[in-house]
């Protein structure tokens, strides 16, 4: 992968993390379970690099969806720091440059993620 890729990728994933902190924060509060309520609140006063510590199995992860998204994205983030970035969980391959493109938290290759990716290009 070149190197500007790999920048527009970072600069996304940046831009989208504060993004999908928001809105994570936003769908705990809309929620009614006093628990991800508390939680709600003990989030806005911790540093975001220690929510998913602090979050440790107090939610199911399917039920917010935006927190699914926190974590591949930090994930990926992550991956850029100990420059692992673009290659596929699976087949170890590198990821193809439109499928980071279009999104640059994503963990697969063309051949391993589930169908479609390509077939709208
Ligand atoms: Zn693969």
């Amino acid at each position: 992968m070149n190197e500007n890729l790999l920048k527009q990728c970072q600069v996304k994933l940046r831009n989208e993390l504060v993004q999908t902190r928001t809105s994570f924060i936003q769908d705990l509060k809309t929620n009614t379970n006093p628990v991800i309520l508390e939680l709600a609140e003990v989030l806005e006063s911790t540093s975001p690099t220690d929510w998913i510590d602090s979050i440790n199995e107090k939610i199911c992860p399917s039920q917010f969806p935006s927190y699914q998204r926190l974590v591949q994205i930090e994930a990926a983030l992550c991956q850029i720091d100990i420059g692992q970035f673009g290659f596929c969980c699976d087949c170890e391959q590198e990821i193809e440059d439109p499928l980071l493109e279009q999104d640059p938290a994503t963990q697969r290759c063309s051949q391993c993620s589930p169908a479609k990716v390509l077939t709208d290009a």
